[in-house]
């Protein structure tokens, strides 16, 4: 019999590294897959900063504001009881945060703080231009302290394949060792998906190829409940380049950008017209839709800053825009757009962050709680180590040593999916492409039923076209399916919500309608997609 609780995360973002972490302080063992290593997660993407209220004794910040704020901004919809959890824990993980080695920008002595968008006092605590980089560099480094101690053991070149599940209990996951080529079972006493958003579904957007969904689509069809699918960031202020979509932090309309059109030879500052002095941070949800309801290029000003306190204050937007583009921020506007960013919907947890499944865990950007019909920047760094820290308490709290459950079947079906034959004239890159046009044609800033039930048509048309054959890797192969059931639900959702709140703009619905003033949940089952609203909070104890 084991002695200590054995545990598998699988992702090591900021969020999968916080809860090996607290786990591992905590004596339970823990196995840490991946693909690649966290260096390569999409958290290092993080520039702008994460949320905290400090400094209370200096300014007429407070926890209840940034509760109010969090529950505004995401439309009344997130889970009230997390969101005072996340903002009441927030200081304290900054304090954390710092002790483990993140060096946060100082000013005067403090923590400084930047205004980030529909937050009513500067609370977004920054490192340079590169807050993810350092937030995951000073979680790396305390990580290995408890893998020196035979607590943590990383696994990367791994993938997720499926979960371990029998009886509504899951008991570890079947992963694919890219090394070996091989599929093999991990036992676990509690499994914790982190595996962050779906940014790969879209093609070109501001995250990460490497976030594609797979693991939410394939525990969907395992059973485990989605949430607020339909709730899909796009961020405001983004360039085009031939790979990706870059972005154009926040923290340059927080710096007083000014977001402005040209009408013939005068600029029409559209977003301080409609909202007053500080319409350009205005919650992204509203600033996107205002940009997209101009119909022209939108162009964001920070020249008026000067070179000095462009280099001082937001370098990055400096360096991105000489970079890419070839644009001198402090002489020049940068030509801006909206971009698919980040999914406040995911995988249905209860504030314990576990699912409908029991031992089964999610936490950060997959697992959907904090952020309701939109996201405040700053929150999701923030919720990525929160969730990771109350997990791993439920986890301890919990999870328990149990008889092994025999899966041979499980591991025998992903060994044979493993070594299908690639077979017809599809290719993986076809379908990702093909999916990518297919969620951008339908899934806009704007959507209406009509454009809906052509992108759901055309998933069941991909779907059917993967059933002939696909080439492509093992991995591409036996994710595809999984990757357009996911998609498919997405756009299912949407259409389900007849409403416009927060991210979620419906042209033949455009108001918002209290009938839907709670959170959507997908159920799978056997092949039939349920949608229901969770009126009574199921996910909110
Ligand atoms: C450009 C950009 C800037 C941002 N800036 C900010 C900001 O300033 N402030 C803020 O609060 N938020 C910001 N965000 C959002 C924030 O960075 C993310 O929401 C957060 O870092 C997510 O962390 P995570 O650990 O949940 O996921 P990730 O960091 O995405 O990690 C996911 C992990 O799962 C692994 N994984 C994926 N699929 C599998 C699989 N099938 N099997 C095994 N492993 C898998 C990945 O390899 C990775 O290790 C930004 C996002 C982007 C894209």
């Amino acid at each position: 019999m084991k002695d200590k609780k054995e545990i598998l995360i699988i992702g090591s973002g900021i969020a999968g590294l916080t809860c090996a972490i607290e786990s591992a302080a905590r004596g339970i063992h823990v196995t840490l897959v991946s693909p690649y290593p966290s260096e390569r997660a999409q958290s290092v993407l993080a520039a702008g900063g994460i949320n905290a209220v400090l400094h209370k004794e200096a300014s007429e910040d407070s926890t209840d504001c940034h509760i109010s704020d969090t529950l505004k901004g995401g439309l009344n919809i997130a889970g009230k009881e997390a969101v005072r959890g996340l903002c009441e824990d927030a200081p304290q993980i900054i304090k954390w945060l710092e002790k483990i080695g993140t060096v946060f920008t100082r000013e005067d002595g403090n923590v400084a703080q930047r205004a980030f968008g529909g937050q009513t006092y500067n609370r977004t605590c920054y490192c340079g231009a590169s807050t993810g980089k350092q937030i995951v560099t000073a979680l790396i480094m305390e990580a290995r302290r408890y893998e020196c101690m035979g607590l943590i053991s990383r696994r990367n070149r791994t993938q997720f394949m499926s979960a371990l599940i029998k009886d509504g209990r899951c008991y570890g996951a079947v992963v694919f060792d890219e090394a070996s080529g091989n599929a093999e079972i991990i036992r676990a006493d509690a499994v914790v998906m982190a595996t962050g958003g779906q940014n790969c579904l879209f093609g070109k957007t501001t995250g990460s190829k490497l976030n594609d969904g797979y693991a939410a689509g394939r525990l969907f069809m395992q059973g485990v409940d989605l949430k607020n699918l339909e709730f899909i960031q796009y961020h405001p202020t983004t360039i085009r380049t031939a790979q990706k979509k870059m972005l154009v932090s926040e923290a340059a309309r927080g710096e007083g950008g000014r977001l402005y059109y040209m009408d013939g030879d005068r600029r029409v500052y559209f977003m301080e017209d409609k909202f007053g002095p500080k319409g350009n941070l205005m919650p992204r949800d509203v600033v996107s839709r205002c940009i997209y309801e101009t119909g022209k290029q939108v162009y964001l000003d920070v020249s008026f800053l000067g070179r000095e306190k462009i280099m001082k204050r937001i370098p990055e937007v400096y360096d991105l825009c000489m970079k890419y583009i070839g644009i001198d921020i402090s002489r020049e506007s940068i030509p801006i757009e909206p971009s698919v960013h980040f999914f406040m919907g995911g995988i249905a947890v209860n504030l314990k962050h576990q699912t409908n499944i029991e031992d089964l865990y999610a936490v950060g950007e997959c697992a959907s709680i904090y952020h309701g019909a939109n996201r405040l920047g700053g929150n999701s760094l923030l919720a990525a180590v929160y969730s990771g820290k109350v997990a791993a308490a439920a986890i301890d709290d919990k999870a328990e040593r149990r008889e092994d459950v025999l899966f041979d079947e499980e591991l025998n079906a992903a060994k044979k999916a493993l070594q299908e034959e690639a077979g017809g004239t599809l290719t993986a890159e076809d379908v990702r492409v093909k999916l990518a046009s297919v969620m951008n044609t339908n899934l806009g800033i704007v959507r209406e039923d009509r454009e809906l039930l052509k992108g759901i048509e055309d998933i069941d048309s991909l779907i059917s076209e993967c059933g002939s054959g696909l080439r492509g890797s093992a991995y591409e192969r036996y994710s595809m399916i999984p990757v357009l059931t996911l998609a498919r639900a997405v756009l299912v959702c949407a259409r389900e919500r007849k409403e416009s709140r927060g991210s979620q703009l419906r042209r033949d619905y455009p108001d918002t309608s209290e009938d839907y003033g709670c959170a959507t949940i997908i159920s799978y089952d056997g092949g039939d997609f349920s949608v229901t609203y969770d009126r009574e909070g199921r996910y909110e104890s």
